[in-house]
Parts: C-alpha cells; sequence; structure tokens
C-alpha cells in the first residue's frame, strides 16, 4: 500500500492529460487485484503462415482470440501494453443483457431480427465463459434494476418488448425496489433477472489466459505500428519483430494514434469515462444497502451506475466534465452525495475513495440507445470490430465468438451486423462536447435538485 494510500487518499497518476485522454495505467483502475497478472512477452523476429492475427486485447480480440482458438485455429494476439489495458480494464462493470434501441436495426436484412435472436440465446455469454474456463472473474448473475422516480412509458414498454423476446423482467413498484434496493428512493423500475456485473479486467485477461491454452500466441508490448501487403498476405510489423498472416482483424477500439488504416479513427464519436471505487465497507453496512446485490441504473440519465463487487466496495463510472477528468475528489464527491441522498443505510458510515481512473469509449453514433458496436471491411483479408461504445460486456465476447465462426466459415457476408466501408462520421468532436459542457452538467443539476 503506498503512503498516498495509507493516508486514506486515493493514488491520483500526476499526468492531468492522460486521465483527459483515458490512458493514465491500468494499475490506477479498480478492477486489478493485487494478485501479478501474467505478462506477456512482445514479439521477437519475423514468424509467418499463421492464419489470423487479432490487433487489440480488450472485450472483443480477447473473445475473438479464444474462439477462433477453441476452434483449432491458429492465431496471434498482438497487444500494444498488456491485456485489458484499455477500456475493457477500466469500465463500470454492468454486464446488460438486452439490446439498446431496436429500431437501430430496422434497416437490416429481416429488420436486424436474425441478429437479435443470436444476441437473445447467448445473452449470458459473460457468465457462461466464466463458468467453462472457471476464470475467477467475480462474475455474478445478480440481475439489473432500472430504476426511475416515477412512472416512465418508455420503460414499460421496454418490459413488455424484451417479455415478449423471453425475458424474466417485470414492471415494480416502491414497495419492491425497497425490498431489492434498500432505499424507498425510487418509485418505479424494471427488474431484470438475468444479467449483472462482471470484475472486466478479469474477465479479459482470462480469457486471454485461456486462448493460450488452447495455443493461442498472445504478445503483450507489441504495438503494430505497420500493417503492410506482401502479395495475398499482410505483414503486422511491430517495433521488434512482424507475423505474416491471410486474416488480420483489428479490435483496436478507439484506433486513435494509429498510424495504419487511419480512417477507422474517424468512424467513431469517442466520448471519456471515469470510473470509481469505495474501499469494501464493514459487512453490516453491506447487508442494508441494495441487499439483492443487483446491478443498479437510474433512469433516465444513469449518472452513477452502481455495482457492488465481491469485495464489496461500491463501483460506478460517469462522464467527467470538460478539463476536470483528474479530478477524483469531485466524481468521489458527487457520487457520496448520490450515496448518502440514496441509502439512509449510508449515514454516518465512513465511505472512502480507494481508486479513481478514466477510460475511452468509441461510439457508432450519436444516440446512445442506437450506439451498435460495427464491423469493418478495411481492406482484402482485414476486418475490424470496432465502436463497442458503452456495452462491451456482453457485446464484446458476443461479437467475438460471431465473428469467429463467420472467420472459420470463411463467409464475412454471414455477419448479422452490416459489414461497412470505413466511413467518417461527422462532428465528432461536437458530440463530447455537447455531453460533457452541457447534457451531464445538466442532468447532475437536475438530479440535485430533483427534477428528473
Ligand atoms: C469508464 C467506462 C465505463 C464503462 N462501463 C461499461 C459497463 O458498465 N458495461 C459495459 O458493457 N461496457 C462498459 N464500458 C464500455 C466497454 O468497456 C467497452 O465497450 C469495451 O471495453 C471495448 O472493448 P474493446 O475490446 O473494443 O476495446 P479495448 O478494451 O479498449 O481494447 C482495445 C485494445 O487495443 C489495443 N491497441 C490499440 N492499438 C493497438 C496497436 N496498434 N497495436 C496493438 N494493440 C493496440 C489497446 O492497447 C487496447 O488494449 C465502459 C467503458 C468505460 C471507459
Amino acid at each position: 500500500m503506498s503512503a498516498s494510500q495509507q493516508q486514506g487518499q486515493v493514488a491520483v497518476y500526476p499526468a492531468a492529460d492522460a486521465y483527459e485522454a483515458g490512458v493514465v495505467p491500468i494499475r490506477f483502475s479498480g478492477w486489478p487485484q493485487p494478485a501479478p497478472a501474467p505478462v506477456y512477452a512482445a514479439l521477437s523476429g519475423d514468424c509467418e503462415a499463421d492464419v489470423v492475427v487479432v490487433v487489440g486485447a480488450g472485450l472483443a480480440g480477447a473473445s475473438l482470440t479464444l474462439h477462433l482458438a477453441e476452434r483449432g485455429v491458429s492465431v496471434v494476439l498482438l497487444e500494444a501494453d498488456q491485456p485489458a489495458s484499455g477500456a475493457s480494464g477500466r469500465n463500470a462493470g454492468h454486464v446488460q443483457p438486452y439490446l439498446g434501441s431496436l429500431e437501430a436495426l430496422q434497416d437490416l436484412p429481416n429488420q436486424g431480427r436474425d441478429f437479435i435472436d443470436y444476441f437473445v440465446e447467448r445473452r449470458n455469454i459473460v457468465f457462461d465463459i466464466n463458468q467453462k474456463y472457471d476464470l475467477a472473474a467475480d462474475t455474478e448473475r445478480c440481475g439489473l434494476v432500472d430504476a426511475a422516480n416515477r412512472k416512465h412509458a418508455a420503460l414499460g414498454r421496454k418490459a413488455r418488448l424484451w417479455q415478449g423476446l423471453g425475458y424474466a423482467v417485470e414492471e415494480v413498484g416502491g414497495a419492491r425496489l425497497q425490498e431489492l434496493l434498500g432505499t424507498s428512493a425510487y418509485d418505479y423500475g424494471l427488474h431484470w433477472q438475468e444479467g449483472g456485473r462482471v470484475n472486466p479486467y478479469l474477465f479479459t485477461q482470462g480469457m486471454v489466459a485461456a486462448a493460450t491454452r488452447l495455443g493461442a500466441r498472445v504478445h503483450g508490448n507489441s504495438c503494430v505500428l505497420a500493417c503492410e501487403r506482401e502479395g495475398a498476405q499482410w505483414r503486422l510489423r511491430t517495433a521488434t519483430g512482424s507475423v505474416r498472416a491471410a486474416r488480420v482483424v483489428l479490435c483496436t477500439n478507439g484506433h486513435v494514434g494509429n498510424p495504419f488504416f487511419p480512417e477507422l479513427a474517424r468512424t467513431q464519436f469517442p466520448l471519456l469515462a471515469c470510473g470509481l471505487a469505495t474501499r469494501p465497507l464493514p459487512a453490516e453496512v453491506m447487508a442494508q444497502i441494495n441487499p439483492a446485490r443487483v446491478a443498479l441504473m437510474q433512469y433516465p440519465a444513469g449518472l452513477y451506475p452502481l455495482v457492488i463487487d465481491g469485495r464489496g466496495r461500491l463501483i460506478t463510472a460517469t462522464i467527467p466534465g470538460s478539463g476536470q477528468a483528474q479530478d477524483a475528489q469531485r466524481y468521489f464527491a458527487y457520487f457520496l452525495r448520490y450515496l448518502r441522498r440514496t441509502f439512509p443505510a449510508l449515514a454516518g458510515v465512513p465511505i472512502e475513495l480507494e481508486s479513481y481512473w478514466t477510460g475511452m469509449t468509441a461510439n457508432s453514433s450519436s444516440a446512445y440507445e442506437a450506439a451498435y458496436p460495427q464491423f469493418y471491411r478495411v481492406d482484402e483479408g482485414v476486418l475490424a470490430l470496432l465502436n463497442l461504445g458503452s456495452w462491451g460486456n456482453v457485446m464484446g465476447p458476443l461479437l467475438g465468438l460471431h465473428l469467429a465462426e463467420v472467420l472459420l466459415a470463411d463467409r464475412p457476408d454471414q455477419l448479422l451486423l452490416p459489414l461497412r466501408e470505413p466511413r467518417a462520421v461527422r462532428c465528432a468532436g461536437l458530440f463530447e462536447t455537447k455531453i460533457r459542457r452541457v447534457l451531464i452538467p445538466a442532468a447532475r443539476l437536475a438530479d440535485r435538485l430533483g427534477l428528473v
């Protein structure tokens, strides 16, 4: 434990711009555990004749690699840092078992029904993978609650839609919410009996470790610097080696700063988010807060999504104001205000901040509900799975699996989401400015004044 932690203060990385860019070293995230993670050696020398090279070991790349290795495909995974160092090791741990707007899928063949069916059938993929490979990623299928201060017709419609798809989800009133959450702060909500929480860092690391046991070759500290065509194949170069392969899949999330295929970085709306974790709370206090241990989302603003992890820590994520991302104490103070207002059992209980971090999400749409992940056909033999937005915990594993199946069959045309050419979105920067400068501050004020 560092000196600053002993004094009850959170350890903070000195460089403010690293918080703004979402790249503070991953050890500042609340998810890595004290046990040291495996270190994957850098690629060294030139190797050839691999079938697939995956670039980026987040939820998407780790799942793709695992599912290719499961199917006996020779696969190399190259990661600039170490697995789970990107957004996947920094997220809020919610496992959301449903999709955003289905209207966004209406233009797909069969109105997106094939994709919806695929998703519905595999909505528990996080828990299934965790169990299959014994990943010990602190996953809990504890369910999820969307809680609101009053009845919302939109939530009622959502419940009926997903009930129709076979989900155990019900509209609940204040009394039932109080039983589930240990607070009378909410009058209405949806209780999803599926979904829950995960430690996304351990989960991503676990998928990578399982892939190596199945024969995948994984290299950390191997930033791909160039991707060059060699006849019908591609050579990917890092500072210390190269790999030649017939197929390349880029799972690089933002893709920002990568010199190869720079058009991919323009396909998205980046949005910075911050996360924080408290120190574990005493068991007698925890028995009264959210006794059902559901993952909690607030509707409509979702300012402080909450999970309680296996160590009894309260974990949330929110969107920091412009230029304020390094201000851990500010976001902790907001979170504390929310917690104390919402859970009377916390009155007088000392709550300390254990970790504070930031991470970058890459969104395909400026409308939250319509921001579906994207597959891109970048060049002959080069695909990308990007823009997982803020729901990568299920989408990363699910689409990694789907892409592995399609690659094995050599049928990219059978992808259930469209395979698009990379195309620049318009006014990407404006989106982040609007959210961080206007919408979130307004939502925080409305929340504080009890106007939502
Ligand atoms: C604060 C926060 C809270 C969130 N909360 C949730 C949540 O509760 N639930 C949920 O479902 N989702 C959540 N998300 C979103 C989720 O974390 C992301 O959708 C998901 O992690 C994206 O996964 P990925 O594999 O695409 O990207 P990443 O995890 O970012 O992985 C991309 C990897 O590519 C590597 N890379 C990039 N360029 C190169 C290169 N040239 N060579 C080699 N490697 C390279 C990077 O180092 C990185 O490790 C949240 C995100 C944030 C930031």
